[in-house]
């Protein structure tokens, strides 16, 4: 059995043993083949559409944070039907000989999208309605009305997102189209790679037989002349040949200083529109939009609070979406109300470091490292050092997780707070204390309180 196999037979027992007989044998007990692991995807077939769907509802996210206990690098599960994963085989093409050279089993011509990012959960105003509506005129006739579609704007504001659902659509209305995500940095990769292997044919292969290309962040090929002499080349090709392409940067065309003039100039030949900060309203959309998304109960937050969200983080909308899963985690992990008090103690941390700086998360660091030796009644010089009595390493790993989950700092910074151990024990001593809170009732009442009383001395 390969290791993703041996991975989900674990889940499936440890679902066994949460979920009531009868959910489990009706929903997962008949899954048992992983059809593939792609972008770090993990593809796993049901049953039917019925059930993709409940689980999908219901119980994909669980899933998901127990895969996070199995694996080091971040995979996620997403379902297929039977039906579609046979379908797909029998139209399985040996097409992307670049990747061919790797990964000799990729069955799939890789198109690098992420299917999350659709038209449909991007939400529209004033900030970037030129925009949507230039890429859906794209997308429902690619290679006709703006060639390319240049879309520039700051970070987090949603770019990204927008050219995927365009290729994401576009392959909805016809599986066979050959659509590809590149971000431009990538692109410099390929190239050097290749060229230097004089395995330039199979680099061609992969970026001239597209339908719809998708260049992502075009600022990258700044000072890569040779780069962007090859892009020059397969713009013009695939231009040539009515071939949809679309590219996205955080300047405009005329901006990119580093990148030959002769390729930025064509970026104009087609149509540019931008992206903007969202206004107030706007955010709240988003917000409601994203909430839906993460829990299917847009009332689950009070209005006042998700206006108070919107309020406070109106720089990006990456940002945005980073504040509401937090206020989400901490209100349900502990079973507090939503309203705004919880929200700001939730958020403070990723709201005064707006203002502040390092120094000040060091001080509270150093206020639960004492707040958490004082509950456990020991010293903070035992808390952060190396000895390994369970006296200590238990308060050790508390405070840890504490610091991992308020704080959010790396897991090397954390370990100079004790003692400079490395980033691997500090991994696994918070790993530890997820798995515990969840079966382990005193862990959780131990983490509820001191995660207040932290909140409570800032
Ligand atoms: P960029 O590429 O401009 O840096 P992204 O496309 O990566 O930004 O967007 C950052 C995050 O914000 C993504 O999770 C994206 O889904 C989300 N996002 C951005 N704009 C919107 C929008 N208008 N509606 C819904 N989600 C959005
Ligand atoms: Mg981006």
């Amino acid at each position: 059995m390969n290791e993703q196999a041996q991975i989900w037979q674990e889940i499936k027992h440890d679902l066994a043993n949460q979920l009531e007989t009868n959910t489990f044998e009706e929903i997962f007990e008949s899954i048992d083949s992983i059809f593939q692991v792609k972008n770090n995807y993990i593809y796993l077939i049901v049953e039917n559409e019925f059930i993709k769907r409940r689980i999908e509802m219901l119980y994909l996210k669980r899933i998901n944070r127990m895969l996070e206990h199995h694996v080091d690098e971040k995979h996620e599960y997403r379902l297929i039907t039977k039906e579609q994963a046979e379908k797909e085989l029998s139209q399985a093409v040996e097409y992307d000989p670049v990747k061919a050279d790797h990964e000799p089993n990729e069955l799939f011509y890789k198109t690098n999208l992420n299917p999350s990012y659709t038209f449909n959960n991007f939400v529209v105003g004033n900030s970037n309605r030129l925009s949507y509506t230039s890429a859906i005129k794209v997308a429902d006739q690619p290679g006709v009305v703006a060639n390319p579609l240049y879309i520039f704007g700051d970070v987090g504001l949603g770019k990204t997102h927008l050219m995927q659902c365009v290729g994401n659509y576009i392959l909805e209305g016809d599986i066979n189209k050959r659509v590809l995500y590149v971000k431009a940095d990538q692109f410099v990769e390929d190239y050097v790679r290749y060229a230097s292997k004089k395995k330039y044919n199979e680099f061609t292969n992969l970026y001239r037989t597209v339908d719809v290309l998708l260049v992502d962040d075009i600022q990258f090929l700044a000072k890569k002349e040779k780069s962007q002499e090859e892009f020059f080349k397969l713009f013009e090709q695939l231009h040539n040949q009515q071939k949809q392409i679309v590219i996205t940067s955080d300047r405009k065309a005329s901006d990119l200083k580093d990148i030959m003039s002769r390729l930025t100039s064509r970026f104009a030949w087609g149509v540019t529109v931008d992206i903007n900060r969202p206004d107030l309203d706007h955010r709240i959309k988003i917000l409601e939009k994203k909430l839906m998304a993460e829990t299917s109960d847009k009332d689950l937050i009070p209005q006042k609070v998700i206006e108070y969200i919107a309020s406070v983080f109106d720089n990006n909308v990456r940002e945005l979406e980073g504040a509401l899963k937090r206020v989400l985690f901490y209100c349900t992990a502990f079973n507090y109300d939503f309203n705004i008090k919880n929200a700001e103690i939730a958020l403070e941390n990723l709201i005064k470091p707006k203002h502040n700086n390092k120094d000040f998360v060091k001080d509270r660091v150093q206020n639960l490292l004492s707040l958490v030796g004082e509950y456990y009644n020991i010293s903070t010089n035992d808390l952060i050092s190396k000895k390994r009595t369970r006296n200590f390493l238990y308060p050790r790993q508390i405070a840890m997780y504490l610091i991992k989950h308020i704080y959010d700092l790396p897991y090397k910074r954390i370990g100079k707070y004790f003692s400079n151990r490395d980033h691997s024990t500090v991994m696994h001593s918070v790993e530890k204390i997820c798995n515990q809170l969840q079966i382990n009732k005193n862990v959780k009442i131990d983490v509820e309180k001191l995660t207040i009383k932290c909140g409570e001395n800032s």
